[in-house]
């Protein structure tokens, strides 16, 4: 029999067994947990700053904290829940809007109501009081929701710092900045090959929580010079909090490697999609509800003044849910408003003309490349190699004068007149008459009057496509290729220092997520577990 077949056979089917879970050994493997005890949680004090919206809105375990002390209070509790129902209203759409809206109505701004406002002072209070159906998105999602948070921060925030559910948050706070070593994790195949190490897929012991893993391989690092690549990433990765980019969840290091643990994307990539399922190309509704989230993921580095460099189908990633993410921040750079780069960076078919002729550029180029990409997707090929790429070899000087020269064309039978105005206006080679690139904002386009954005970012729209729950999105373990081994590489004072900085542990937002979603959290927190005493250690 075919061993390398097996093996993967072997790889695919624990892999998949991991995603599935198992409750019991799960629990088992839990029972020796505890929080830190709340003396050892001094120092964090003070290390946690006072920041409102950082320790109470972002921080999704700070933010459950925040809600549990605001429900003992009335008055409070009142206030945090008319946020939450602002919030739906926001999302919602047609007749359960108007409901919504007249429920906060009757609910929240009637003077007699048991749930009144009584927190809002001043104009904020008189407009609360008039509010209509008619001026309700104009005063509620303005000064009313504004007065509401400004209270939350003032008074209730003070008092919740010195309740016992902000030292609970201390306790969590200090059970974050444990050491991450790779015993942490238990590791399964191999998902894919980068240009330092492979990722594979890794679980957490304690939790569950599945996780892509990307390995760095130290010697070959320094043998290339890209650490201070591989620092930035790791740093745009962790700054970065977005449905549509992956997250990072943890940096440590092994004796041999730098790892990136991020969020896992098991449904494949979309240059897989395009060529190697049924006909090339994606249908239509797909793409666009792809490339409402790319855009959205695109806006948000750009909002951070991070250029992103390197769109294309092959670095967007689906989940097993359908929903897609950009990967591989490796070629992104930070360019304060006003800076500009020359740099040559991306991928031949996809880079903008401004890049391939050295002009100053900035945020414009993913346009271009977006457009590039959403007219792959259509027809399976890109527009400046063109159909016939197999019979006619395109080369990279060819590439370019045709990138800075020819206009695209049309001619597969999948493009209706939307399609190719949003490429068209993508693939403008002026900047300045480039979509998203004149100060205007690519999600307005006619071709996109199907998406509700807030609905999609608050990911409650459904994926017009679901991955097979039992296929594995990857290469065989085989088809990987393995790395050689990096001769001649040793490590000084400088390495070791640059080893410390990228390997900081767990990093807030996604692993407080973690801890809610696995339920780690609410079993940690229940005061009637019973813990073992002695604490195991975990192998
Ligand atoms: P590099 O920057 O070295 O090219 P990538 O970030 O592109 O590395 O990762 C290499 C490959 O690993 C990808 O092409 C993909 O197949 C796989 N991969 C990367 N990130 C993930 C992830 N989050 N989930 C699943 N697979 C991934
Ligand atoms: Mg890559
Ligand atoms: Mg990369």
């Amino acid at each position: 029999c075919d061993m390398s077949a097996l093996d993967n056979l072997v790889a695919n089917t624990a892999y998949l067994k991991a995603q599935g879970g198992d409750e019991k050994e799960l629990r088992k493997r839990r029972q020796s947990l505890a929080l830190p005890k709340p003396g050892n949680c001094v120092s964090v004090r003070t290390s946690v700053g006072q920041d409102f919206e950082s320790l109470c809105e972002l921080q999704p375990i700070g933010k459950k904290l925040f809600r549990n002390f605001l429900s003992e209070t009335p008055e409070y509790a009142v206030a945090a829940e008319f946020l939450d129902e602002l919030n739906d209203w926001e999302l919602a759409e047609g007749a359960a809007k108007d409901k919504a809206c007249t429920n906060i109505i009757n609910q929240f701004c009637k003077e007699g109501s048991k749930s009144f406002l009584s927190c809002l002072t001043g104009e904020a209070l008189e407009k609360c009081k008039a509010v209509t159906e008619k001026d309700f998105e104009v005063v509620m999602t303005g000064k009313v929701k504004e007065a509401v948070r400004e209270f939350l921060k003032g008074k209730p925030f003070m008092e919740y710092m010195l309740s016992p559910f902000f030292d609970k948050f201390l306790q969590w706070k200090q059970y974050e900045k444990q050491p991450i070593t790779e015993k942490y994790f238990y590791e399964f195949r191999t998902l894919g090959k980068g240009g330092f190490g492979e990722v594979c897929a890794v679980q957490v012991k304690n939790t569950g929580q599945m996780y892509a893993c990307k390995k760095l391989c130290k010697k070959r690092l320094k043998k290339k010079q890209g650490e201070k690549m591989a620092l930035m990433e790791k740093k745009f990765l962790e700054k970065v909090n977005s449905p549509f980019i992956v997250s990072l969840a943890y940096a440590f290091e092994t004796k041999s490697h730098l790892c990136l643990v991020m969020t896992l994307m098991n449904g494949g990539d979309l240059k897989y999609h395009i060529y190697n399922i049924g006909e090339k190309g994606i249908e239509m509704d797909r793409i666009i509800y792809y490339t409402a989230q790319i855009t959205t993921g695109m806006l948000h580095l750009h909002a951070m003044d991070i250029v992103y460099r390197d769109m294309k189908p092959e670095n967007v990633l689906l989940d097993s849910q359908g929903q897609c993410r950009l990967s591989d921040l490796g070629l992104a750079i930070e360019l304060p408003p006003g800076k500009t780069t020359t740099q040559k960076a991306g991928t031949g078919a996809y880079m903008a003309p401004e890049v391939l002729t050295e002009t100053p550029y900035r945020t414009e180029v993913d346009w271009w490349s977006l457009g590039v990409s959403i007219y792959e997707m259509v027809a399976g090929y890109t527009p400046f190699r063109g159909p016939d790429a197999k019979k006619e070899k395109v080369d990279k000087e060819e590439m370019k004068r045709r990138i800075i020269n020819d206009e695209p064309v049309f001619e597969h039978k999948n493009f209706d007149p939307l399609t190719k105005d949003i490429i068209l206006q993508f693939l403008k080679k002026k900047v300045d008459e480039r979509l998203g690139c004149k100060g205007d904002d690519p999600r307005k386009h006619e071709w996109f009057k199907s998406i509700n954005f807030a609905r999609l970012e608050a990911g409650v729209i459904p994926p017009p496509w679901l991955p097979k729950p039992n296929v594995v999105y990857a290469k065989d373990t085989g088809d990987i290729a393995e790395f050689s081994d990096v001769k001649g590489i040793e490590f000084n004072d400088k390495d070791e220092k640059f080893f410390k900085e990228f390997s900081t542990g767990a990093i807030s937002i996604p692993w407080q997520k973690e801890m809610i979603d696995t339920g780690l959290f609410d079993e940690l927190n229940d005061p009637h577990r019973k813990e073992s005493s002695s604490r195991l250690d975990l192998d």
